[in-house]
């Protein structure tokens, strides 16, 4: 299993190389070198910062598309509950259930009772493992990738169980399969996603080497179609219905609502998820035993390939959440408890090694990166401090760190480029003061 696959992708021709992207960047993954940005894979955990960031439209996500549908027999839509807040007011999951249907898929399965699985599964996974505290939900994909790059030392907290979206296209396929006859190879199981990062999970799934889903199809490609189906008002009925509660899961504080239980904390947005987790690895934060943590901005509704204002979607997230709750409850706990005792909670765990990605550490080799951190504190006290970025690396501290590694110069810096010029200036001006032997006189007037 690919890693390193990203899908978020920089389109050369439309950058202008503005450097606006380069700040935002949670890991410093980007450059601006010759005029384009450049995108280090080692770094980048498809967070979709950028491709937010970006006014040129220059980043973008790669996904999947409804002609990929074509290769299989069997076609499943699982729609992230984030859907169910982009399509208007009171637009009902029956509606988009029917409008994934009239675009080609065969059956519907809803992540939100993927969330009902994986809520169970959470509450005992935090039952049975005393430490290490807090636990890190691992729900966000662009989260688990951003502590195996930054924060390898917490690894041990993140809650190994999978996510909605996997334990949704694993049911989907089983049942599909053994009911209907259907070799599961011949099922293809395709996420409606409004995010970057689980399009590269679906590439390259946490600690396993083999996916449940066959694509992702991003919300924003099938808006048109999938709102003009959904205006009949028809309904249709998905293979699992979520709850109330797993719908919430696509807001900040969603998931945790779902556990109900005390001494949690959310988080939503990359930056605010790094001044957490830099609270968390100095052990400042005490008292607290599970954490739900969201790169996008109020949570998987402004993922970066949705469409809909990420605070009206909320809002919209919450209403279909609440409808669910009070017409029919939040119970799906019976199925969950079912299909628990079925396949076995494991089934829905992350068995395989989360390994820490290198990608921020100077060299392998602990004398060597020591010897490089000498050089490169050398260096940045060297530099002005305005952290510009007009050298093209976010900080001064970043390139720095370029220059040490061997992948920039100190004139990259155009206050040392002034400050140089000078020198060769002031050296130049010397040289016309110069006489040359053959002019210059005895007495050296
Ligand atoms: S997707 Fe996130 S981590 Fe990757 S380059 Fe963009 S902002 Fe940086
Ligand atoms: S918050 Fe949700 S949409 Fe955003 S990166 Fe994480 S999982 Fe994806």
């Amino acid at each position: 299993m690919n890693q390193r696959f990203h899908s978020v992708r920089l389109l050369e021709e439309k950058c202008k190389g503005c450097t606006n992207c380069i700040k935002r960047c949670p890991t410093e993954a980007i450059r601006v070198r010759e005029g384009k940005a450049v995108i280090n894979p080692e770094r980048c955990i498809d967070c979709g910062e950028c491709v937010r960031t970006c006014e040129n439209h220059a980043k973008t996500v790669v996904t999947s598309s409804l002609k990929d549908l074509e290769t299989f027999r069997f076609r499943i839509a699982i729609p992230a509950p984030a859907l169910y807040g982009q399509l208007g007011k009171g637009v009902q999951p029956g509606q988009v259930v029917h409008g994934l249907l009239s675009l080609g898929f065969d059956a519907v399965c809803d992540v939100s009772f993927g969330a009902d699985v994986a809520t169970e599964c959470t509450r005992r996974y935090i039952r049975r493992t005393p430490s290490p505290r807090p636990l890190i939900s691992s729900a966000c994909p662009a989260v688990v990738r951003l502590i195996q790059v930054r924060f390898p030392g917490l690894l041990p907290h993140v809650a190994r169980v999978e996510s909605p979206m996997f334990a949704a296209a694993r049911l989907s396929r089983m049942e599909v399969s053994e009911e209907r006859g259907i070799p599961p190879e011949d099922v293809g199981v395709f996420f409606i996603t409004p995010c970057a990062a689980k399009v590269t999970a679906v590439i390259a799934p946490l600690g396993s080497e083999c996916s449940y889903v066959d694509g992702a199809i991003a919300i924003s490609d099938i808006f048109g179609q999938l709102s003009e189906a959904v205006a009949s008002g028809v309904t249709a009925k998905p293979l699992h219905a979520g709850s109330g509660l797993g719908v919430g899961w696509a807001g900040n504080g969603g998931e945790l609502r779902a556990l109900g239980l005390s001494n949690t904390l959310a988080v939503d947005g990359i930056h605010n998820v790094i001044s957490l987790l830099e609270e968390v690895e100095t052990g400042r934060l005490r008292g607290v035993d599970y954490i739900e943590a969201l790169a996008c901005p109020a949570g998987c509704v402004g993922g970066p390939v949705s469409v809909e204002n990420p605070f009206v979607a909320r809002v919209r997230v919450r209403e279909v959440a609440d409808g669910l709750l009070s017409e029919v409850g939040p119970d799906t706990s019976g199925e969950v408890a079912a299909i628990l005792d079925k396949h076995g909670e494991e089934s829905f765990e992350i068995l395989g090694d989360i390994p820490a990605l290198s990608g921020l550490e100077l060299d392998r080799d602990l004398k060597t990166a020591i010897a490089m951190m000498g050089q490169l504190e050398k260096v940045l006290a060297d530099l002005p401090g305005l952290d510009c970025g007009a050298c093209g690396s976010p900080t001064c501290r970043a390139l720095a760190e370029d220059i040490v590694r061997g992948n920039a110069s100190e004139t990259d810096c155009m206050f040392k480029l002034r400050e140089r010029m000078r020198e060769v200036a002031e050296e130049l001006l010397g040289l016309t003061k110069k006489d040359l032997p053959a002019m210059g006189r005895r007495d050296g007037k």
